[in-house]
């Protein structure tokens, strides 16, 4: 036990995770000794008469430090690197990390001593004071002030759902890789880049099959690839292995466990007398009460799904020049590159080669960050990191003193879940003296061995965006561990990385990293006005398909009990056609079966929050461009007033402490063409 890594804490720069001592042996045993010794470390809380800030909310701050770098570490690698043995740990501290959480979240005696301190109204600074608030209203979300009978009701709810949420990733996971699509003949992937047919290969042979070429599934409906496979048979095995994830009745099959947790979640909401988990959620969100985000959410919708019609007639007219067929959900991404093509001579798959990966990362985001923030990145590989693709960066302020490391870990693998995301494997505080050490994970296809990675304009997209992510937890500067970096409101997460995005084509970034990564010409100018002139191209379909993920996720955190629920695609019909967003051509961003946010990934009723927070973002993006763009002076304010202060207090304030006022919507319906 004494050699454990995560039992003490790390000696490594930056408190880098010992990963080259770390073994699977390790996890379970430092997840247990973490577990009793927080348990431990509030028992001695509760053992003290007199109730201070210090001795109750600081110490519940310090306590269970076993536990976080375990499961930083353990999450970490359970996402980007699993295998079976990992799915098995994961399968058994999942149930009982929530039942240890609610051993301290629903202790009736904890509850008690932090109500009389709020009662006692002691005179504590803004962000103590504000922890003190928080701390409170945690409790009493997690249902400290309900009755015995009640208390014991949530714990066995949350217990199962948690096991749940697992059981959902594994299925998915399994069910994605299942469905791998196999092409026999080279000439089938006809459209994709010779380094995208080569990533096919390499997947292939990854899984052991010779011969053959390999598309494997991604997490959301659209494949990347349907965008320029010639070959129509095979984007419609594409869109259809796409559209059946979890579907299937096998083994894998998410539709039992999704029901369970919508039936769980609705009997919590019940238990604290409100009507439904949409309504318990959002009670603690910047949006208060899902009436706002129909609300908003019903504001948009007809006009996009409008304009997805619109794009629709025009597809048709190009496809009515190429063959005899209708428009079906496989076309769409294809024939709008068509589109796009003629009405704006706009390729944008010629433009790869214009953005290769390290290009993109240290000459266009870390180059922004840098103009930005003062921010500059030394590539450190003498550090280990938990896989051989995971490289780190140490990451430096203006003035030469240290910010904490950033892990860029870019590449697919069978072991990877699917999309991309941004973790902490240490957050920053200053009550511990920590900096933060925080990784971005992509699912960018592998080139062979010494070819360039390039990506498309999606992906550069992606990159900028988690990088946001990667920003707001480097730049964290709070005293507190519960207010670190992302540590905000979940419909105000987004925001940051959103913002993040407004430099990809910003002239001074764009000329620093666009580059043809052979001759090292620019992006062509003609390409990026066009880009510039079609930003609202295509944006029917994208708001289209994401508000019907967004109205899916609402709905099934609507119910108030399952009863009514017979059968999950009917279920799902009717709530996408009840909102007016049912058009074939254009699915929804992500089925029920497949909706890791909702179902796996703590974003229940929260997937609004991604157009929630693009109203701040667009409305930011607008400050920005108004106050001269990418300057050192911008960025402080943003850093100073937004991006430091993590969680430390109220994200409304937050931003109108930023803009000088409450956000407009106008940006955002301008920007998506639904004006
Ligand atoms: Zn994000």
């Amino acid at each position: 036990m004494s050699k454990n890594p995560f039992l003490t804490r790390s000696t490594l720069p930056y408190e880098t995770p010992p990963f080259a001592e770390i073994t699977e042996e390790h996890y379970l045993k430092a997840f247990y000794a973490g577990t009793s010794e927080q348990l431990a470390e509030v028992e001695s809380i509760l053992a003290t008469e007199e109730v201070t800030f210090e001795n109750t909310i600081v110490a519940l701050e310090k306590s269970g430090q076993t536990l976080n770098r375990v499961l930083n570490v353990f999450y970490n690698k359970s996402s980007s690197d699993t295998n079976n043995r990992i799915d098995e740990i994961e399968a058994e501290i999942a149930p009982k990390l929530a039942a240890h959480s609610d051993a301290i979240r629903l202790n009736p005696a904890l509850f008690a001593r932090i109500k009389k301190l709020v009662e006692s109204n002691p005179s504590l600074d803004e962000e103590s004071a504000w922890l003190l608030k928080r701390y409170y209203k945690d409790l009493l979300q997690a249902g400290a002030a309900l009755d015995e009978i009640a208390r014991e009701k949530v714990k066995k709810i949350n217990e199962e759902l948690s096991s749940l949420e697992t059981q959902f990733s594994k299925n998915l996971l399994a069910d994605t890789n299942d469905l791998a699509v196999f092409v026999d003949d080279e000439k089938e992937l006809d459209g994709l880049s010779t380094n995208g047919i080569a990533a096919c290969k390499a997947a292939a042979q990854a899984r052991g099959v010779e011969d053959k070429w390999m598309i494997g599934m991604v997490n959301f409906t659209g494949h990347p690839n349907l965008a320029s496979l010639k070959n129509r048979a095979l984007r419609e095995r594409i869109m259809r292995n796409s559209l059946i994830k979890g579907l299937r009745g096998n083994g894998f099959d998410t539709r039992k466990v999704l029901l369970r947790m919508a039936e769980l979640r609705a009997e919590r909401a019940k238990l604290f007398g409100l009507n439904s988990h949409a309504e318990y959620v959002l009670q603690e969100q910047t949006a208060s009460h899902p009436d706002r985000v129909h609300e908003m959410l019903r504001k948009i919708a007809p006009a996009a799904v409008a304009n997805a019609r619109r794009e629709a007639s025009e597809i048709e007219k190009v496809i009515s020049q190429n063959g005899k067929h209708e428009l079906a959900s496989w076309d769409w991404l294809y024939y709008t590159e068509k589109v796009r093509v003629e009405k704006y001579e706009l390729d944008t798959t010629a433009m790869r080669p214009y953005f290769e990966l390290e290009s993109v990362l240290k000459k266009g985001v870390f180059f922004a960050a840098e103009k930005l923030y003062g921010m500059t990145f030394k590539e450190r590989p003498d550090l280990v990191t938990y896989h051989p693709e995971a490289r780190a960066f140490e990451v430096f302020n203006e003035d030469g003193s240290s910010i904490g490391l950033y892990i860029g870990d870019y590449y697919t693998r069978d072991s990877k879940r699917g999309g991309a995301w941004m973790n902490s494997l240490v957050d920053q505080n200053h009550l511990m003296g920590q900096k933060p050490v925080v990784v971005n994970n992509m699912n960018i296809p592998k080139p062979p061995a010494g070819e360039p990675t390039l990506l498309t304009y999606d992906e550069t997209t992606t990159l900028f965006h988690e990088f946001g992510h990667a920003i707001h937890g480097l730049l964290s500067n709070v005293k507190y561990p519960r207010f670190s970096g992302t540590s905000v409101q979940r419909d105000f997460v987004e925001f940051p990385s959103q913002v993040n995005e407004m430099w990809i084509l910003w002239p001074e970034v764009l000329d620093n990293y666009a580059r043809h990564y052979q001759t090292g010409e620019r992006l062509p100018q003609a390409w990026v006005d066009k880009l510039n002139e079609s930003s609202t191209f295509n944006e029917g379909y994208a708001t289209t398909s994401y508000l019907a993920a967004a109205v899916l996720d609402l709905a099934w955190h609507s119910l108030s009990d399952l009863s009514e629920v017979n059968d999950v695609e009917e279920f799902e019909r009717k709530a996408i056609t009840d909102y007016g967003l049912d058009f074939a051509p254009v699915p929804t961003r992500y089925r029920s079966t497949y909706f890791s946010h909702i179902f796996a990934g703590g974003y229940s009723a929260g997937y609004y929050g991604y157009i929630w927070s693009e109203v701040l973002d667009a409305d930011t993006v607008e400050w920005f461009k108004s106050n001269g763009g990418l300057t050192r002076s911008n960025g402080d304010h943003f850093r100073n007033s937004l991006m430091s202060r993590g969680g430390s207090l109220d994200s409304m304030q937050m931003f109108r402490n930023f803009r000088g006022r409450d956000a407009d919507i106008e940006p955002l319906l301008r920007r998506r063409g639904l004006k």
